[in-house]
């Protein structure tokens, strides 16, 4: 078959495709919901009350016994095998960006013919997989080029059907065996756990029946969906997880009427599959719908605690992926899969709530509820204003710098959104100009009231990277194929420092013989003042912006290796060292990972562009123009006049100038490759492939794209955007 030919196969397949029919449980949702996972009631059903108690005491950190593992381990045997389970496997996040895991069976040999299933308390707590392959910035010796993986028994344990065989899954951590963490949940649980508790110090400051506080993450996914045919047609695609070359369709989203429109029956059919497993799975699937983009779509989870809706956030995209395959699908989680049309994110709506109930980022409806939340929103702002590199090196990846700032996606300006009426009051804090209110005791209070349509009339400024949205700060700059553990552990750390200053502050100035909400006013209104300058209700998508952040002195980052310098940035490495997150040795190997991850993701679409450039884009042209010389030749052979054939030779002149250009551009970027790969030191090396080797796939792009608009569609070897985007 010719290339072009598999384009056209491909086509035919994907227009014949109808919807896939699924089998749907018969009963409501709530009757199946969690159904495969250990929790709460499998849990009472498997455990003796002893086990049952151990396992819900270390969700708040107490060590588990042996003993108590070992029953632990046999109740969750017996509930999986009940369920089909053969095989269990410590689950991952390694820093690659996907999970991982190595399954073992529960069968265990006794003799040659007899044998019995086991589950020891030892296989369930620790495990060594051969780490080896994992990234790990030089922190293992290759001696000791291992690392083991620990049970997380804040993540319940679940089971993965992929409709051959099941597997019980353990979420575990994973980290080097002198301690060092090798993968995004090990410093994600520090962070939790230092802000949790930072934040109930500041919490009974105000109440002292607060007895903990949880950090809660919902997370919006959005995707692209295509046909698997026509994914497989795009060599580009199916390695890079873009499009390198492509003409943007006529129509993109201009008319917008994708958004909110129908859902295609083929798409809802998927959707109502993948749905139906994420829910067996615990997963609290709630909002899908249309996104801007032609071929875009979001789901979107209730809120949890961060730790599970990150562990959550993992095991959908693979369940998305797994689920596309039976539909004839291919679901595109990639940042910026096709030029000039929107990107795809991942909203991260992150708060904080207590034991008893409270919001602590909703506005309450007292004086003393408003000072409260007013302290952590205001602690939350400076948070940012004081670390903006960190937050932004922890969206920073090869792809989402594809979106930031392109497309109706937030800048990599780092900025916060609060909306017109928490301006005012936070001005109105800061000039003290507010009407002392008197509350029921008839104490002044020095703050302003906040009115209380602020719920219902949240401001809905989409362009902000970091928004406040009523009651939660949404991160929206995040990638939406990002493990969110990278952006909620900066995020984290940073508020949990905050805290822990405001706290010390608070106390400090309690003891000069200060009241104790003039004291919180005092301080807060200093921190508006310092922080200000990081708030903008302006469109962040304008150039305006660019000019106004600069003359604000704040950074516009917009290259990988640069974002990433944050994280051996001496004002960083001691902020993770106090708060006990990440030691100095993990943050310079992590720095090394993303680095070299970044490194191999740019080479690796060089060569895919060489590649594609070579042997598909130029054999078609070259092919197309002999075609038109063949016709010119005829036509003068013919003797008609020269009219009769200028716009052959034209055509064939226009063919040959652009071919000339993506060859000699192609040359010139291998050359820059291999100038690269002869660079020892990783920092440098990212920087040459970042700015010696990248500037050339726009360039080549740009003549291979006007190739696709000369030569005949018929001929051309590639699925077009108009063919990948349109199909319903
Ligand atoms: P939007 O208006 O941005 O579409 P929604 O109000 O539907 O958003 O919420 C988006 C996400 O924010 C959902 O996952 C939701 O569960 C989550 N969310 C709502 N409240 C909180 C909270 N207190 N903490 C964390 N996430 C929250
Ligand atoms: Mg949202």
């Amino acid at each position: 078959m010719t290339t072009s030919s598999i384009r056209l196969k491909a086509l035919e397949m994907a227009q014949q495709r109808a919807a896939v029919k699924v089998d749907l449980p018969s009963t409501k949702i709530s009757d199946y919901f969690g159904s495969a996972v250990f929790g709460d009631k499998a849990m009472k059903a498997h455990l003796s009350k002893e086990a049952y108690n151990a396992i819900r005491a270390a969700r708040e950190g107490k060590p588990i016994e042996r003993h108590i593992a070992d029953q632990i381990a046999a109740g969750m045997r017996q509930w999986s095998m009940n369920e089909g389970v053969t095989h269990y496997t410590h689950w991952f996040q390694p820093l690659t960006g996907a999970t991982a895991e190595k399954h073992d069976a529960f069968f265990e040999p006794l003799s040659d013919t007899e044998s019995i299933e086991k589950f020891s308390g030892n296989a369930l707590v620790q495990q060594e997989p051969d780490a080896s392959s994992f990234p790990n910035g030089g922190l293992r010796n290759t001696f000791e080029a291992r690392g083991y993986t620990a049970w997380d028994p804040s993540s319940p344990v679940f089971i993965v059907d992929n409709k051959i065989g099941k597997t019980l899954c353990i979420p575990t951590i994973f980290v080097s065996y002198t301690g060092e963490a090798l993968d995004y949940k090990a410093p994600l649980l520090k962070s939790l756990h230092v802000l949790e508790q930072s934040a109930l110090d500041v919490c009974r400051i105000f109440d002292k029946s607060v007895a903990k506080v949880s950090t809660t993450l919902g997370i919006e996914q959005e995707y692209f969906l295509i046909d698997e045919a026509l994914y497989n047609a795009r060599p580009d695609l199916v390695i890079t997880g873009r499009t390198l070359f492509g003409y943007s369709a006529a129509k993109g989203q201009q008319l917008e009427d994708h958004y909110f429109g129908s859902i295609p029956e083929r798409i809802y059919a998927y959707m109502l599959d993948f749905e139906t497993e994420a829910l067996k799975l615990g997963i609290p699937l709630k909002t899908r719908h249309n996104e801007v983009a032609p071929g875009q779509f979001e789901c979107a989870p209730n809120f949890e605690d961060v730790n599970l809706a990150v562990d959550h956030n993992q095991l959908l995209m693979d369940l998305m992926e797994k689920v596309a395959r039976r539909h004839g699908l291919k679901v595109l989680f990639h940042e910026k899969p096709f030029a000039g049309i929107n990107g795809s994110g991942k909203h991260n709506n992150w708060s904080m709530g207590t034991d008893t109930g409270v919001n602590l980022l909703s506005p309450g409806n007292t004086p003393s509820k408003n000072l409260q939340f007013l302290t952590f929103f205001i602690n939350t702002i400076k948070a940012v204003h004081d670390y903006p590199d960190l937050l932004r090196a922890s969206i920073a990846s090869s792809s989402n710098e594809h979106r930031l700032g392109a497309n109706e996606a937030p800048p990599s300006i780092i900025s916060v959104f609060i909306g017109s009426q928490l301006s005012e009051v936070l001005s109105e804090l800061e000039t003290n100009t507010a009407k002392k209110n008197d509350n029921s005791k008839g104490q002044s209070i020095l703050f302003p009231r906040i009115p209380e349509i602020l719920l219902d009339n949240t401001d809905r400024n989409r362009t902000s990277p970091f928004a406040f949205t009523g009651n939660k700060f949404e991160f929206r700059a995040v990638g939406s194929t990002a493990n969110s553990a990278s952006p909620m552990t900066a995020l984290n750390t940073i508020v949990a420092n905050q805290l822990r200053e405001f706290k010390a502050e608070f106390e400090a100035a309690v003891k000069g013989g200060m009241k104790k909400e003039e004291a919180i006013v005092s301080i807060l209104r200093g921190y508006i003042k310092h922080s200000k300058r990081i708030l903008f209700e302006g469109n962040g998508y304008g150039d305006e912006w660019k000019k106004e952040a600069e003359k604000r002195g704040l950074k516009n980052i917009t290259e990988v290796p640069d974002a990433f310098e944050a994280y051996v940035e001496k004002g960083v490495l001691a902020l993770f060292e106090k708060t006990g997150v990440l030691n100095e040795r993990e943050m310079h190997a992590r720095y090394e990972i993303l680095l070299e991850n970044f490194t191999k993701k740019v080479q690796i679409e060089s060569r895919v562009i060489g590649d594609l450039a070579n042997t598909h884009v130029i054999p078609a042209a070259l092919s197309y123009q002999g075609e038109l010389a063949d016709t010119a030749k005829k036509l003068m052979d013919l003797g008609v006049g020269k009219d009769a054939y200028t716009v052959h030779l034209n055509t064939i002149n226009e063919i040959s100038s652009h071919v000339t250009q993506v060859k000699k551009l192609v040359l010139e970027m291998v050359d820059a490759r291999k100038a690269a790969n002869k660079i020892e030191d990783t920092e440098k090396k990212a920087n040459a492939y970042c700015y010696k080797v990248k500037p050339y796939f726009a360039e080549i792009r740009y003549y291979a794209d006007k190739l696709e608009r000369i030569v005949a569609n018929e001929q051309w070897p590639l699925p077009k955007y108009r063919e990948l985007l349109f199909l319903k």
